[in-house]
């Protein structure tokens, strides 16, 4: 029976990642995958070589006070870091079940065959890389550690010759299973590697970085499936394993860099000199809530761009209202999603879904571009990067290439954040001097509730 219910939790994972495609599908998605994980934990609390209940029960009651406790208490802004957190400690988990697995065969006097060895050497290393790592990145986004990219000559060389020796302490321990110093020696420079590996990536990059790091807790819960002969944990590793990797090359394409450039290229660390200059700038022409309003109540297309701001100031719920007004003023409304908006993908699709806004509102960047020359409005909110004509028109740019919003294109452009301060990218943006720019200074929350107000009186 185990085995079927294995076979049975491991379709609800595959469906259930398959209907997180979509916002319509995905919190149906999320509880079919659910629904497999009790099925899967169940029939693992029914075997046979569960002797006792007692400390699972405890660990069970634990983990899910803990989780639930921090899950509800999160910030949304703080998500990413939580998601690193929880990586690191299911990287630590299947680094211990491997480890545990050497230390008990070997207390039993059995030595691990390669078929075992193997996942157990493969389950430590990836598991405490995963660790290490992980917690460097929340540290990063915790602000717990400075987020700017350590770097110091040498690194790649250490950071190399470090590998090669985890490799060959590897080959020994699965030649010669006895070798329990090597274990440990490897399974130290393992979190040691993971502690290098991380420090020289920027703050900012740290959602690629935690994508990549989930995809490793996925390999690693995998080895441990392979050590356990548990094929449920087999198949649902090797499914984090792949959708992490997937979710990385999304994100690195949506940035224009290769995952190469973020694990190596220290973005960031050179931000002072972004500039990028695309000629003479204009003077910057800024507005109030009313000026605001009175533009939007003669407009027929309004388009709101949020960005990483907008989840700052909280500001989902005032700007549903403001979309519903405007729908009422016969005014078409729709919302621009850029695939890296905010600091983790999916950042305003989760945002936005809080605040009940419609789903067929939300438009993808390469279905709304076309559409910018048409808009009358485009109402940037707390968006930057993702905004700026340089990535487009601008070689010398550290973010020419990557994709943006052309919100530029639009007849008026009104852009609400705090100042003319640079976004994540650290570089200015020359769509703040354009004519038909506005600056809505403020916060977003408070712009967008005056401007309501504003649009009250009209
Ligand atoms: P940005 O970080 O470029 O800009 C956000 C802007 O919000 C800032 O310029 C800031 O300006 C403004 N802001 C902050 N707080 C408030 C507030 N309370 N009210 C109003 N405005 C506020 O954000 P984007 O969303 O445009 O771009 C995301 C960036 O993050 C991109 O560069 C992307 O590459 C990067 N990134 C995203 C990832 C993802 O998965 N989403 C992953 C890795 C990186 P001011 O201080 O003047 O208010």
């Amino acid at each position: 029976m185990i085995p079927v219910a294995y076979l049975i939790a491991s379709v609800c994972f595959i469906f259930g990642i398959k209907r997180l495609g979509s916002p319509k599908t995905a919190p149906s998605g999320n509880l079919i995958a659910a629904i497999g994980m009790a099925i899967a934990v169940i029939a693992t609390l029914l075997h046979h070589d569960v002797i006792h209940y007692g400390g699972i029960a405890a660990g069970v009651i634990l983990g899910s006070v803990v989780g639930a406790l921090v899950a509800r208490r999160v910030e949304m802004t703080a998500m990413p870091q939580m998601v690193a957190a929880f990586n690191g400690l299911g990287g630590a988990a299947s680094a211990l079940v491997a480890a545990a697995e050497l230390v008990r065969l070997e207390s039993m006097g059995i030595s691990p065959p390669p078929q075992v060895g193997v996942p157990i050497v493969a389950g430590t290393l990836i598991g405490a890389v995963t660790l290490s790592g992980s917690f460097i990145a929340f540290a990063k986004l915790q602000e717990l550690m400075d987020g700017q990219p350590l770097l110091f000559p040498g690194q790649q060389i250490i950071n190399a010759l470090i590998a090669v020796l985890i490799v060959a302490l590897c080959a020994q321990v699965v030649i010669d299973p006895a070798a329990t110093t090597s274990f440990w020696a490897m399974a130290a420079l393992a979190l040691l590697l993971g502690v290098l590996l991380v420090i020289p990536i920027g703050g900012a990059d740290m959602p690629v970085v935690i994508s990549l790091l989930n995809s490793y807790s996925g390999l690693a819960a995998c080895a441990t499936g392979f050590i356990l002969g548990n094929q449920v944990l087999i198949i649902s590793g090797s499914l984090v394993g792949a959708s992490g990797i997937v979710l990385t090359n999304i994100m690195c394409k949506a940035m224009n860099r290769s995952l190469f450039n973020v694990i190596f290229g220290g973005f960031g660390a050179t931000q002072e000199m972004g500039g990028g200059a695309t000629g003479e700038r204009g003077p910057v022409k800024s507005g109030s809530a009313d000026e605001a309003a009175m533009i939007l109540d003669v407009a027929r297309s309004v388009t709101i761009v949020p960005g990483y701001g907008l989840a700052v100031a909280q500001a989902q719920h005032a700007v549903r209202e403001l979309a519903d007004m405007l729908g009422q003023r016969g005014i078409e409304v729709r919302f621009a999603i850029h695939p890296v908006a905010g600091r983790m993908p999916g950042h305003m699709n989760v945002l936005l879904a809080e605040a009940d806004v419609p789903y067929e509102q939300l438009v993808e960047m390469e279905e709304i571009n076309p559409s910018f020359p048409r808009t009358d409005v485009a109402l940037v909110l707390g968006a930057n990067d993702v905004t700026n004509p340089d990535a487009r028109e601008n070689p010398s740019s550290p973010i020419y290439g990557m994709p943006i919003l052309e919100v530029d294109r639009a007849r008026t452009v009104m852009v609400v954040k705090r100042s003319l301060n640079p976004g994540f990218a650290g570089i200015e943006n020359p769509l703040y001097f354009l004519p038909q720019t506005m600056m809505l200074f403020g916060d977003a929350k408070s712009m967008v509730e005056r401007i309501i107000a504003a649009l009250k009186e009209v």
